[in-house]
């Protein structure tokens, strides 16, 4: 027979590749198929195989659409993976971005690479392409939110985990009950609703710790506010490397409210992401992920829009946009600048003292959001040094995730304590600090599990 076990297949005192094998009675399912993204020694693991056969495996559960839980999905496909992937229809949407996207950035980095000659590899390859991804979408099942799915080996459950569009945390049934948070979102934030309350049996928990060691600033808006007025006065620009879905959309809505209140001057905001564009129309579209305010605003206009608001939809307008001094607030991915067009503006402004580099979300170790965050003098960027002469800052109350108060909150819902906490998705040493306060608050009984470590179920 079948022992029940987990299999840690990343994510683990990290906070990309997010992957967890389930084998039960009947059934293997892997629950998310993130790519591994940041440092190199975490990077490589992308390209090779699976530590198991991918033919075994039944079926995928995704919790939501971001690349660090999804990315590895066209890899299966070319392994031979033909199972159905189960998702929400708000997560298949933003896959449907997502996947394709990253495909086209692999294809277009193995061409760079090929024509400079900058790989050891001769020819360099992409991970995947962008065919690959189209492939992945036709193997999505879509499942609604809170309504049990039996599937081989188990049955599962979708719950609104309030992080970004389509996001959940799910419960599984395979006799023990298994709850993994996926990416936990935060209360009172505009646009989507409150992670749910989950008030039933846990015998396991796998939990994310991303910001398990922080509480975040109360006051986004007052910091953003603060910036722009400071900015617009010197006569500058603002980049704000924002990840598409959720960061985007949030700071869209936020300036709005500001320049509604009249608490800024009014600048032109310009949306420098052809992937932030099209999410933003997904989050208008999904009513069902609408908390009451953002449900009362889409009656009648679109909350995303501000006053002097310009769409830049070519690679050529964005460099236009990149080279001129006129004062604007530009949003642009990638979110950790690891590639992506805010690497024009980046290019040609952080070099004027007068503009702002603004950081608004998770930057992992290695990529070139972090280094800027950590004080870099100069940024390494298309084979070039670029000094950093304008100012930089981050607001971190603008994170999708939520934070150790936010994470509690949601922990003390549980009618009891779990046999066992697994922490993952998280860096190291956050883990630990994490882990204590778990301890100490809750008194759970709380495990860091190893790279590919096995652990059985009862
Ligand atoms: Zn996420």
């Amino acid at each position: 027979m079948t022992r029940m076990k987990v299999t840690f297949l990343g994510a683990t005192e990290t906070v990309t590749g997010s992957k967890y094998l389930i084998d039960s009675p009947g059934g293997r399912t892997l629950l998310d198929c993130g790519l591994f993204q940041g440092l190199k020694e975490l990077r490589l693991r992308n390209w090779s195989p699976l530590p198991v056969a991918v033919e075994s495996i039944h079926q995928v559960i995704l919790t939501h659409a971001h690349i660090d839980h999804t990315g590895y999905l066209p890899r299966m496909i070319q392994q031979r993976f033909e199972n159905p992937i189960y998702a929400t229809s708000g997560t298949f949407d933003l896959c449907s971005l997502l996947l394709p996207d990253a495909g086209k950035l692999q294809e277009e980095d193995a061409e760079l690479s090929n024509r400079l000659g900058y790989s050891k590899h001769k020819p360099a390859l992409p991970l995947f392409d962008e065919a690959d991804a189209r492939n992945t979408l036709r193997y999505f099942k879509i499942v609604p939110y809170r309504e049990r799915t039996e599937i081989k080996g188990l049955a599962f459950t979708f719950y609104q985990a309030g992080h970004i569009l389509g996001s959940t945390f799910v419960s599984i049934d395979c006799g023990p009950q298994i709850l993994f948070s996926g990416d936990l979102g935060r209360y009172n934030r505009p646009i989507l609703r409150n992670p749910e309350e989950y008030r039933q049996r846990v015998d396991y928990l796998i939990l994310e710790s991303t910001y398990g060691d922080s509480v975040h600033e109360t006051n986004p808006a007052h910091k953003l506010s603060r910036h722009i007025q400071e900015v617009d006065e010197r006569g500058g620009k603002i980049f704000i490397a924002a990840f598409s879905i959720g960061r985007a959309q949030e700071l869209l809505f936020l300036i709005r409210e500001l320049e509604n209140k009249d608490r800024i001057p009014v600048m032109p905001v310009y949306i420098d992401s052809p992937m932030a564009i099209n999410a933003t129309l997904f989050y208008v579209l999904h009513k069902e992920d609408h908390d009451v305010d953002m449900a009362r605003l889409t009656k009648n206009k679109n909350p995303f829009v501000t006053q002097k608001f310009r769409i830049i939809r070519t690679q050529e307008e964005s460099l236009l946009t990149a080279q001129s001094d006129t004062p604007a607030i530009i949003i642009a991915g990638s979110g950790m600048m690891t590639g992506g067009r805010i690497l024009n503006h980046l290019e040609f402004g952080l070099q004027n003292p007068r503009n702002l580099a603004l950081l608004v979300g998770f930057q992992a170790k290695g990529t070139r959001g972090c280094d800027l965050q950590e004080g870099a003098r100069a940024l390494k960027l298309r084979g070039k040094m670029i000094p950093v002469k304008a100012q930089v800052d981050k607001i971190d109350g603008l994170s999708g995730h939520g934070d150790s108060e936010d994470m509690l909150r949601w922990l003390r819902c549980f009618p009891s304590a779990p046999k066992r906490t697994y922490l993952v998705h998280g860096e190291r040493d956050t883990m630990n600090i994490w882990k204590s306060r778990i301890e100490k608050e809750l008194g759970w009984n709380v495990y860091i599990p190893r790279y590919l470590e096995q652990v059985d179920l009862d």
